[in-house]
């Protein structure tokens, strides 16, 4: 819409890490139009397809908007008062009967800065829990485990501008056309003006992606650490290592489980980490020759020489970057690692177009759940409960009795919903996200989730799968009906104001925290002002960050920016974090320090992390790899983005891609319903041969948009033993035709 009466203001996007910077239109109180803010210094002006959908995301016609509380079986309206009386009573009853551990809260990357706060400091200040978790434990955790292991502090170094300085850009395992396309964009963008960039597509499927590759390398799954241990050998044998970088700022070390960095039973690890040598580190990659790799992978051997061929030349800027595909591992922490072990070896790493990139998913899993610590065993600023010193800095900020922070680290989101189905959580509290499709191996957890006893909030915008599940239903307001920040994975806080009203009778989920916190009698612990409470609870979280290196911008810095990339320091932002002239930590003459891994003494940390197989491969009885992923078109399990028109019209429902030799073989005809079995449960949904991504023999593929469709039925759920992530990418299953 254009003409008169329209306001233009700033916000990020809702839905993915990319946090492309958005103007939105709004005509007395109403979203009407948005468009791409070319101000943005990240994002330029682009969007993608849900980007532009933004407006519509807001007005499906069943928006809640009344709170509802189960009574007969059945949910029926209430009003605020008696849904958040009630909530807060269950809340300290289960408190009184059972203690901290009994209760839970789970969120989400979709959660601004401010919720994931207020419930991180409602838990471990107010009620001494560490029942903490958020989805993004699904999907980003090995990045953190991999980030504090090698570097000692989370999130990266690098920064979206490197994507166009890259002269190799290296994708493990990520469908970056799809799953970004904004900065896919920009990569095919700075390509168009240096034809001689390179971009590798390393995957377990053909997609969008590979089709703008130069090259495109079919991997068997989980066959990536082979593959990165390889290329490794190669350049220890070639001498193609940058021995300076290595002697000023590496250390090598062993040690497969690694303590404290995500689990919470520290007695499951017997192996503490041991310092190693550069000879040891080469005699470790012996077994990893490229005949090996090439057996394991499926890769040829002139594809692992070219691959080390790119991080050899030290002419070249080499770029890693990666998602999904290499965090939803069973292994998913020592893959992180050896990624950056092929940038540490060869110095390709705090250089304009040379880094390792971690990408996040969703639009503030950074921002909140890993910066503000909404994980079961971390405090606010990479701090974890464990720690003394960090409790008793979590107590002076939180002004609480430091006893009141409970020590023992909270349950990881796949160990809180089996502690659901124990019994040993009987309280839980679920806002911005829809667990009962989205958690792997899905059915195990529905069931738990219905057995008397169980007492489930949600909080939410639409009616969703999960909603089903829940004692209560609390209506959110979203996006711009509400003042917020997002932290993207450029390490770009952004805030916006609130443009738009919310539909009468919702509220934003921090409010409906405090609201309940309030009613418990922790009032105290939060501000009391509605006008004012968003700018106080981030002065006060911006405390826990201030002389980390992680300090965030004051409030009214990110009020008047497009957003700015912390470290910030005196209102000036940081491109490059550990790089002398720009991260305002590094101390002149250092060049480059990895200030924030004090144990090693600012170095950064080479794994020796072996090669192992997938926790289920295919075998007689299960003859195929499931394998599973994103879609341009659709967000999550689509809740919001099936109830936009033009992109539901895009991508109406799910399906499976299956190669047409395979289909053959089962008597399925393209668009035939097929039947997916794993040892886990089943889902039925037509067959492509020809979508968009195209697989290989003996796999299938799938998207989990479509709530219709109980996608997690069939995949597993066993996690990386450090991150405590779930591999959603790989199961064996069998098709049979429906
Ligand atoms: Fe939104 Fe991500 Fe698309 Fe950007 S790339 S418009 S942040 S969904």
């Amino acid at each position: 819409p254009r003409g008169p009466g329209i306001r233009w203001a700033k916000a990020p996007c809702r839905f993915c890490g990319v946090g492309c910077g958005v103007m939105v239109g709004t005509r007395q109180g109403r979203v009407v139009a948005v468009k791409g803010d070319d101000q943005h210094p990240g994002t330029k002006g682009l969007l993608c397809a849900k980007g532009y959908s933004l407006p519509a995301i807001l007005t499906g016609g069943d928006r809640l908007t009344t709170p509802l509380i189960r009574k007969g079986g059945k949910l029926v309206k209430a009003t605020w008062d008696e849904a958040l009386d009630l909530v807060a009573r269950r809340f300290k009853e289960t408190l009184a009967a059972k203690g901290p551990e009994a209760v839970a809260i789970y969120g989400s990357g979709q959660w601004m800065i401010t919720d994931g706060y207020a419930a991180t400091k409602w838990f471990r200040a107010g009620m001494g829990s560490n029942n903490v978790e958020a989805n993004a434990r699904l999907c980003m955790a090995s990045a953190v485990t991999g980030f504090m292991s090698t570097f000692g502090s989370d999130e990266p170094m690098g920064c979206f501008e490197d994507l166009a300085l890259c002269d190799v850009l290296i994708l493990w395992g990520n469908n970056m056309a799809e799953a970004h396309p904004v900065l896919f964009g920009q990569v095919l963008e700075s390509k168009g003006a240096n034809p001689a960039k390179r971009i590798v597509d390393l995957a377990t499927r053909r997609t969008p992606t590979s089709d703008f590759a130069d090259t495109h390398l079919l991997m068997a799954p989980q066959s990536d650490l082979a593959i990165a241990n390889g290329i490794a050998h190669l350049l220890v044998k070639k001498g193609a290592v940058d021995k300076d970088f290595i002697a000023r700022h590496v250390v090598f070390k062993r040690g497969k489980e690694q303590i404290g960095y995500g689990l919470a039973d520290k007695s499951k690890f017997a192996d503490e980490p041991k310092k190693a040598t550069f000879e040891e580190y080469a005699a470790f990659l012996e077994t990893y020759t490229p005949e090996h790799v090439a057996k394991v992978s499926g890769l040829s051997v002139a594809a692992l020489e070219q691959l080390a061929g790119y991080f050899a030349d030290p002419k070249l800027k080499v770029m890693s970057v990666w998602c999904m595909g290499v965090n939803q591992h069973s292994r998913g922490t020592w893959m992180n690692n050896l990624i950056y072990n092929l940038h540490l070896l060869t110095g390709k790493i705090c250089k304009p177009g040379s880094t390792a990139y971690s990408i996040t998913g969703q639009p503030s899993a950074c921002g909140t759940v890993r910066e503000v610590g909404d994980l079961a065993h971390r405090l606010p600023a990479d701090m974890v409960v464990m720690n003394p010193e960090h409790r008793a800095i979590a107590a002076r900020i939180w002004k609480v009795p430091v006893e009141r922070i409970n020590p023992k680290p909270g349950h990881h989101t796949v160990e809180m919903f089996r502690a659901l189905d124990r019994g040993d959580i009987t309280c839980m509290w679920i806002q911005v996200t829809n667990p009962f499709v989205s958690l792997p191996n899905v059915e195990r957890y529905r069931k738990g989730a219905r057995k008397d006893g169980r007492f489930i909030v949600v909080s939410d915008v639409y009616p969703t799968v999960t909603t089903d599940f829940a004692d209560v239903v609390l209506p959110s307001a979203m996006w711009v009906e509400r003042e917020g920040l997002f932290g993207n994975s450029d390490r770009r806080t952004q805030h916006w104001d609130q443009l738009a009203e919310p539909p009468k009778g919702c509220l934003p989920d921090d409010w409906q925290i405090i609201e309940v916190a309030r009613r418990m009698g922790l009032g105290d612990l939060f501000p009391k002002d509605r006008a004012t409470y968003v700018k106080e609870l981030f002065e006060e979280y911006r405390q826990f960050t201030v002389g980390t290196g992680k300090d965030l911008g004051t409030f009214e810095e990110l009020k008047a920016a497009r957003g700015l990339r912390w470290p910030v320091v005196k209102g000036r932002e940081t491109a490059r974090r550990y790089v002398e002239g720009e991260d305002p930590f590094v101390k002149a003459g250092e060049g480059v320090s990895f200030y924030k891994n004090k144990a090693d003494g600012g170095r950064a940390v080479v794994w020796l992390r072996p090669w192992e197989g997938p926790a289920e491969v295919p075998d007689a009885e299960y003859p195929l790899w499931f394998c599973t992923g994103r879609m341009l078109e659709h967000w999550h399990t689509g809740t919001m983005t099936r109830r936009v028109p033009q992109l539901n019209r895009a991508q109406p429902g799910g399906f499976l891609e299956i190669h047409p030799e395979d289909a053959k073989a089962l008597g399925v005809a393209d668009g035939g319903q097929v039947k997916v079995t794993s040892r886990r449960g089943s889902v039925t949904l037509p067959c492509r041969f020809a979508a968009r991504g195209k697989v290989p023999r003996g796999t299938v593929y799938t998207s989990f948009f479509d709530e219709s469709q109980l996608i997690n039925a069939v995949t597993q759920d066993s996690i990386c033993p450090i991150s405590a992530e779930p591999d959603y990418k790989k199961c064996a299953c069998r098709v049979e035709k429906a």
